[in-house]
């Protein structure tokens, strides 16, 4: 029996493409094949997208990756086709990315769909040098090393002082 698939598995480490030739009418013919190598080694796209949909299922995610669809689909315009937003989508779904406090939408995501995670982030309020507004961050990504934050205000990485921490809780917990 096979062992069962977790997200892990097929999270996508980096793209692999390969080309094929072979005679077609007469001619030579080349194609391209795009593969996700992934750690249980390379996978035909198509087949890997059937595999990370059926995961999802399983887990019963699937409303999880309709919101990581939505949130990604607005802001991807260079992304032309719905199935190239799907596959961007799903490769973001495999790699956990709304459970990474390093991922910069992770609060703003968070907060419209899933207010219950940021109660376990570790946040951190912060004003941006570039707006001068305050925004809540998380201690990840103000830990980077990089000494600037991602302002969702005009969306530049910028120079940022941590505010002083008045309230108890910055983030307020909405009732489901
Ligand atoms: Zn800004």
């Amino acid at each position: 029996m096979n062992e069962k698939l977790t997200f892990d598995d097929l999270a996508q480490q980096y793209d692999h493409l390969e080309s094929r030739t072979q005679m077609e009418n007469g001619r030579k013919v080349t194609r391209f094949i795009s593969y996700v190598h992934t750690r249980q080694g390379n996978i035909e796209r198509s087949q890997w997208q059937s595999m990370v949909r059926e995961l999802i299922r399983e887990a019963g995610e699937e409303e999880l990756f309709q919101q990581l669809l939505e949130w990604t689909g607005e802001r991807t315009r260079w992304l032309k086709t719905k199935k190239a937003r799907e596959n961007y989508a799903l490769e973001l779904h495999a790699s956990r990315i709304f459970d990474k406090e390093e991922w910069v939408d992770f609060v703003p995501f968070n907060r419209k769909y899933r207010p219950d995670r940021l109660t376990s982030a570790g946040l951190v309020p912060v004003e941006a040098d570039c707006c001068r507004k305050e925004f809540i961050t998380t201690l990840a990504q103000i830990q980077n090393g990089i000494g600037t934050v991602c302002c969702p205000y005009c969306g530049r990485f910028s120079n940022y002082k941590k505010k002083g921490n008045g309230d108890k809780d910055g983030c307020d917990k909405e009732k489901g």
